[in-house]
C-alpha cells in the first residue's frame, strides 16, 4: 500500500473551503456526475477513433445510497484511471484545481453577485464527506487502484480486485450532512442539476406497468416490472437540429421543463450558434400579463447540458428575462460576479446575439402569419414594448411589427397609423397628432366623439405605454400623442370644417385601398374630402416640391 502527501500549498484548505461554501454544498454532487460523465464521453470518444479497444456498449452513471453505512456510491463506467493516472489526475490535478478555485472564490466572494461554483470539481466531495474513496478500474490492461483520503492532506492508494471498467466514488457523508443520504433529497438535487445530462442516469428501481396479455379478464391486474430508474433525457431538444423538430417537440420540451406549467407557451426560438460563440437552446413566449413581477420559471443556463443556474441576470438582456426556456453555453465565465459578467466581451455577443434572434422571430411571425400576431399580441406586448424601452437595436427591429391598436380592434403598425391619420389629425404646425384612449368604458363618450369626426383612436392600456409614447415622440419626427380627453383636442387638431365628404366610411376605405394601388404615395396626395359639394368626391393633389422637380 502506497501513503503519500497531497501536495498542496494551503495547508490545510478543507475547512476553509467547507466555511466558503457553505450554502453551496449541494453541488458536490453535479461535479461528481459531471466527472463521470465526462469519464464515459472521453471513453465514447477513444473508442470511436480506436484507441480503446473496448465494447463502448450502452454505459450508464449510477447513483446508490447505503443508509445503513452511511456513505454514497457514484458509480460509472467511463473511462477509468490506473494507479499512476490517480496520483496525477486526482492529487495534482484535483487538489490543484480545488486550491486555485479558493482563491479566485475568496475574492470574489466579497462581491455577493456570484453566479456559479463550477470549477471545484472533485475535491467537492470534501464539503459532505469525511472520508473519500476512489475505485477505478482503467480501460488499460493494467489492475484497479483503490485510492483513500479522510479529508487531510494525507492519502492512501492501493491496489483492488474490481474487475468492471470505470470508476466508483464512495463518499462517507458526514453526520451533519446526512440530508445526502435521503432518497428524496438525492433524486431532488439530480433533477435539478441533471436532468438533461448526456449519459443516462440510474437512481434505483422504479415499477413499470405493462400491457395485459391477450386474453386477460377485465379485472385482472396488469403485470408489473421493475426497471431501472432513468431520471434524466440525454438528448434534450435543444441540443437537436431545428430541422429535426416538429411543433410538438418544442411543446413537449417546455412540459418537460416546467412540468407544473399547464398553459402552453405562445411560440418558440431556438438558437443555435457556433461562432464567434457557441450557444445553443430553446427559448419560448409564455403568455404574459401586465404584471410584471418576477415570475417562478425562469429561463435555465446549462453548460454542456449540466445545469448551472435559473438567474440569467447580466446575460439575457432585461426584457427577455420574462421568457422561459433553456440556454446552453461553455462560453460564459461562472466565477465571476454580475458586474464582471455584464462587460465581459463575449457575454455582450451573446446578449445582442439573443436580442436579433427574437426580433426576427417576431418579425417573421407578423410577415408569415399578421392575424395570428394580433391575436397574441395582448399577451406578447409587454416584452415587446419593454424591449423597444430599453434596447434601442430592438426599437429599430420592433419598428416593423410593434402593433398599435385601436378602439374598434383594428391594429396598425407605426407606418400604416401615420398613412391613414396623416390627412385628418395634424394640429397647425402639421404635428402628427395620435389620439388614444387608456379605458375604454370611462372614455366612451370621448371615443365616440373623436371618431364621430374621423379621427381615429387607439386603445394604449398597457403599463408601460407612456414611457413607450414619450420615446416615440422623441424618435419619431413632428409627432405627439393626446389622450382622447383632453379639452384641447379640438384646438390641436387642425379644422378642415369646410371639407365636405360625399362618401360614407366604408366607400371610402375601399376607395382609398383602390387608389392606393394605382397611385404612388410617395408622388400624390389623395383626399377623400372636397371643399365644395358640386366637386369631385375626392382629390388628388401634388405636393409643391414634386411639381417643381418636374419642371
Ligand atoms: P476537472 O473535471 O475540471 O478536470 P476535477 O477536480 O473534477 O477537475 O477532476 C480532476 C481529474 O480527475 C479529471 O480531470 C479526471 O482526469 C479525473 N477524474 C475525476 N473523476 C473521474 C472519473 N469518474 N473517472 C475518470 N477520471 C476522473
Ligand atoms: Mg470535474
Amino acid at each position: 500500500m502506497a501513503k503519500g502527501n497531497i501536495n498542496v500549498s494551503v495547508e490545510n484548505i478543507f475547512p476553509l473551503i467547507k466555511k466558503f461554501l457553505y450554502s453551496d454544498h449541494e453541488i458536490f454532487l453535479r461535479e461528481l456526475i459531471s466527472n463521470a460523465t465526462d469519464a464515459t464521453l472521453k471513453l465514447k470518444h477513444l473508442a470511436s477513433i480506436g484507441e480503446a479497444k473496448v465494447e463502448y456498449g450502452n454505459p450508464q452513471i449510477e447513483v446508490k445510497i447505503d443508509k445503513d453505512g452511511k456513505k454514497l456510491h457514484i458509480i460509472d463506467q467511463g473511462i477509468g484511471m490506473t494507479a499512476e493516472e490517480v496520483e496525477k489526475y486526482i492529487n495534482e490535478v484535483a487538489f490543484s484545481g480545488a486550491e486555485e478555485f479558493l482563491d479566485k472564490y475568496k475574492d470574489s466572494a466579497k462581491d455577493s453577485g456570484i453566479i456559479g461554483h463550477f470549477g471545484l470539481g472533485f475535491y467537492s466531495a470534501f464539503m459532505v464527506a469525511n472520508k473519500v474513496e476512489i475505485i477505478t478500474k482503467s480501460h488499460k490492461d493494467e489492475p484497479a487502484a483503490h485510492w483513500t483520503c479522510d479529508g487531510s492532506p494525507e492519502f492512501t492508494l492501493e491496489p483492488h480486485d474490481k474487475t468492471e471498467r470505470g470508476t466508483e466514488i464512495i463518499l462517507h457523508i458526514n453526520e451533519e450532512d446526512n440530508e445526502f443520504l435521503e432518497e428524496s433529497r438525492i433524486r431532488e438535487l439530480l433533477v435539478k442539476y441533471n436532468k438533461f445530462m448526456p449519459i443516462p442516469i440510474k437512481f434505483g428501481t422504479k415499477t413499470e406497468t405493462l400491457p395485459k396479455p391477450e386474453g386477460a379478464k377485465e379485472d385482472d391486474p396488469a403485470p408489473t416490472k421493475e426497471v431501472d430508474d432513468i431520471i434524466n433525457n440525454p438528448n434534450p431538444a435543444w441540443t437537436k437540429q431545428p430541422t429535426d423538430l416538429e411543433d410538438e417537440d418544442y411543446k413537449n420540451f417546455y412540459r418537460e421543463l416546467y412540468p407544473m406549467q399547464f398553459e402552453e407557451p405562445l411560440f418558440h426560438i431556438h438558437l443555435n450558434v457556433d461562432y464567434p460563440f457557441n450557444l445553443t437552446g430553446i427559448l419560448y413566449f409564455p403568455k404574459m400579463t401586465n404584471d410584471l413581477n418576477v415570475q417562478k420559471d425562469r429561463i435555465q443556463l446549462y453548460q454542456n447540458q449540466v445545469f448551472v443556474t435559473d438567474n440569467v441576470e447580466g446575460i439575457v438582456p432585461e426584457f427577455l428575462t420574462m421568457l422561459r426556456g433553456v440556454i446552453d453555453s461553455p462560453d460564459i465565465p461562472l466565477n465571476v460576479s454580475r458586474s464582471y459578467l455584464q462587460a465581459d466581451g463575449a457575454v455582450k455577443k451573446i446578449s445582442s446575439y439573443i436580442t436579433r434572434k427574437v426580433a426576427d422571430k417576431l418579425k417573421s411571425l407578423f410577415n408569415n402569419n399578421r392575424e395570428d400576431f394580433e391575436k397574441k399580441w395582448d399577451d406578447i406586448k409587454i416584452v415587446i414594448e419593454y424591449g423597444m424601452l430599453s434596447e434601442e437595436k430592438f426599437f429599430d427591429k420592433a419598428d416593423a411589427f410593434a402593433l398599435y391598436p385601436t378602439v374598434d380592434g383594428k391594429y396598425y403598425t407605426y407606418d400604416e397609423l401615420y398613412n391613414a391619420i396623416k390627412a385628418k389629425q395634424t394640429d397647425k404646425d402639421d404635428k402628427l397628432v395620435i389620439l388614444y384612449a387608456s379605458n375604454k368604458d370611462e372614455q366612451h363618450s370621448y371615443i365616440e366623439a373623436a371618431k364621430a369626426k374621423g379621427y381615429e383612436v387607439l386603445l394604449l392600456d398597457s403599463p408601460i405605454v407612456s414611457h413607450l409614447m414619450q420615446k416615440l415622440e422623441t424618435s419619431k419626427e413632428n409627432i405627439s400623442f393626446a389622450r382622447v380627453d383632453a379639452d384641447h383636442i379640438d384646438n390641436l387638431i387642425k379644422k378642415d370644417d369646410n371639407k365636405i365628404s360625399k362618401l360614407s366610411d366604408d366607400e371610402k376605405t375601399k376607395l382609398d385601398e383602390l387608389l392606393k394601388e394605382v397611385i404612388p404615395a410617395e408622388k400624390f396626395t389623395v383626399q377623400l374630402e372636397t371643399m365644395d359639394s358640386d366637386a369631385a368626391p375626392f382629390m388628388i393633389t401634388q405636393p409643391e416640391f414634386m411639381r417643381r422637380m418636374k419642371e
